[in-house]
């Protein structure tokens, strides 16, 4: 097989799995009517994806909220403050008592990836999976979003992927208000020390908490937020994903805005 045409399955198969229109693709390159045009990711995306206007992969969306929540010497007798790795930031989480999550859990799950990654991914919570292993983001949601980091090209190992809350919630309810507040200030020294080039937040608890918003998901994707100055891009939960396949479309749209800022 060709490069090109090696490239054009490859494209089309992560648009299925992202939720796009099936196509076969019969005809070899040497075949008349084959068309290399169709096979230039990302430039391309548009012809295959009705609804996308031309152009709309060039520019970015319109800025949104921002949310500068004090930080640094503000609170220097914090040790979340003093931790200054985010090695030392997890090991605080293992031994973090501040809310009754602490209770159930069997493991807790502070994030993980490198400490130099561009690209921070934000979900809601540990599932199942997570507590028992203490890893985000590891069970089948998380496969959904290795497959989408995957269609950025950005393999999750480069990723620091993370959550609102570092102890899974019983039968996986959303976590509550108090439970968030007492458990983003780790989030925040986090984020604070990767000092990535852009935030993908999944999913209604991430974006709120980012943005100290209670503005829907719907209202606040397509938009470019900043947290303490660092985009923040909005999209939907890998779970609700599974959900709902209809989503994976919009979802591809959304991290297609990650990657150009990150590329530019
Ligand atoms: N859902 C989340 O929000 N986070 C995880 O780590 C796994 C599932
Ligand atoms: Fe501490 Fe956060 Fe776990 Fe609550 S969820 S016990 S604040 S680490």
């Amino acid at each position: 097989m060709n490069d090109g045409r090696a490239l054009a399955l490859a494209y089309l198969e992560q648009q299925r799995l992202l939720g796009g229109d099936q196509v076969i693709l019969t005809s070899s390159p040497d075949t008349p009517g084959f068309r290399p045009g169709l096979v230039n990711p990302p430039t391309d995306t548009v012809s295959l994806t009705p609804g996308a206007s031309p152009g709309k992969t060039d520019t970015l969306p319109a800025p949104g909220l921002s949310f500068d929540p004090p930080s640094g010497d503000l609170f220097a007798a914090d040790p979340v403050q003093q931790a200054d790795t985010l090695d030392a930031v997890a090991a605080l989480v293992a031994d973090c008592t501040k809310c009754k999550l602490c209770e159930a859990r069997q493991h807790t799950v502070p994030g993980e990836g490198p400490a130099h990654a561009r690209l921070v991914v934000v979900g809601e919570g540990p599932g199942r999976t997570e507590d028992e292993t203490g890893r985000p983001f590891v069970g089948k949601a998380g496969e959904l979003l290795t497959k989408i980091l995957g269609a950025i090209e950005f393999p999750r190992e480069q990723v620091f992927i993370c959550n609102v809350v570092k102890c899974r919630p019983p039968e996986n309810r959303l976590p509550q208000y108090d439970e968030i507040a007492a458990c983003v200030p780790y989030l925040f020294r986090q984020i604070e020390l990767l000092k990535p080039a852009v935030i993908l937040a999944m999913g209604g608890t991430a974006a709120q908490t980012l943005l100290n918003t209670k503005q829907s998901l719907g209202a606040l994707r397509n938009l470019v937020h900043r947290f303490r100055g660092i985009p923040v891009i909005v999209t939907y939960h890998p779970a609700a994903l599974l959900r709902n396949p209809n989503w994976k479309r919009p979802t591809w749209d959304d991290v297609r805005i990650a990657r150009r800022i990150l590329d530019s």
